[in-house]
């Protein structure tokens, strides 16, 4: 049985175990792949080399950002799909979480590479962010209706943690697919467990007490500020109403999970300041908004 598990470590090691007794990517040769040498041994993570994918091109920049999503189809298609055969629709990404009892990370991508996993996308000063992230595949078919295993969630924070160290990736920088192509993208979902992960040191958060206290106050923020909190904090917004509202519902998905209406809530706003207020405390300076 695999429902006790009180902490990543005891999956990670019964994954170990059981590689080493089924041969499963334990083979010497294995541990001379690039993928496998750049990372240290303590992290107790085992990548298995997948199909090496052709949606990928070199790499130019640094990489900022670490991007999750979440497939819509079962593993062998995304796999499938992921290995960027397809000349009209070229995709790939530089690790796949399997949803397995336990699960598996897969790569198709080295990280050296960049990997064609967002598409048109932006965040803060950055236009396509293929090219200064890393990407994660998760398999779920609609993270926005099914829950996220807790065994999936602890290979992804060791996936994450282990990628974050290494490439000195900021909170406000672990990103959905939805948060960097607003109004087109709705993975990872809204049932992903950023809230979780955020607490392990993975992503960004506000603090509950903030949001307490802002929510206590008089909401005097008008939505033209909304759009700025909004802008300032990373999120790229189409003019107009629509565009606004697109933007609020990508916050809402990553951040206020509850309700994700694109409407400007109470709750909305509060989670929003606090947020700032944790990550971006300038920009509250700016707008004349206390601190
Ligand atoms: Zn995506």
């Amino acid at each position: 049985m695999f429902t006790l598990y009180r902490s990543y470590w005891e999956p990670l090691m019964i994954i170990s175990i059981l590689g080493l007794m089924t041969g499963c990517a334990s083979d010497p040769k294995d541990l001379k792949s690039p993928a496998i040498a750049q990372r240290p041994a303590y992290t107790g993570l085992r990548i298995e080399q997948g199909p090496v994918s052709v949606g990928s091109e070199p790499r130019k920049g640094k990489v900022t950002a670490l991007i999750l999503h979440y497939t819509a189809s079962p593993l062998p298609a995304a796999l499938d799909v992921l290995q960027g055969h397809k000349e009209t629709h070229r995709v790939g990404v530089h690790y796949i979480v399997t949803d397995e009892l336990l699960p598996r990370v897969i790569q198709l991508v080295p990280e050296t590479m960049s990997a064609f996993h967002a598409g048109k996308s932006g965040w803060r000063n950055l236009e396509g962010m293929n090219q200064h992230s890393i990407g994660i595949e998760i398999i779920n078919l609609d993270g926005n209706v099914h829950p996220y295993s807790v065994a999936q969630t602890e290979v992804l924070f060791t996936l994450c943690a282990d990628i974050i160290r290494r490439h000195q990736i900021k909170p406000t920088e672990v990103l959905g697919h939805s948060d960097i192509s607003v109004g087109r993208k709705i993975d990872p979902g809204s049932l992903f467990p950023w809230a979780k992960l955020a607490s392990l040191g993975v992503g960004a958060w506000p603090l509950r007490d903030e949001v307490a206290q802002y929510l206590q106050g008089p909401v005097k923020i008008k939505p033209e500020e909304v759009r700025q909190l909004l802008a300032a904090y990373g999120y790229r917004i189409e003019p107009g109403e629509a565009g606004l509202k697109s933007a609020v519902e990508a916050f809402q998905r990553h951040f206020r999970t509850k309700k994700v209406d694109g409407i400007i809530d109470p709750e909305t706003i509060a989670t929003l300041e606090a947020l700032v207020r944790r990550y971006r405390p300038q920009t509250l300076r700016a707008l004349r908004i206390k601190p």
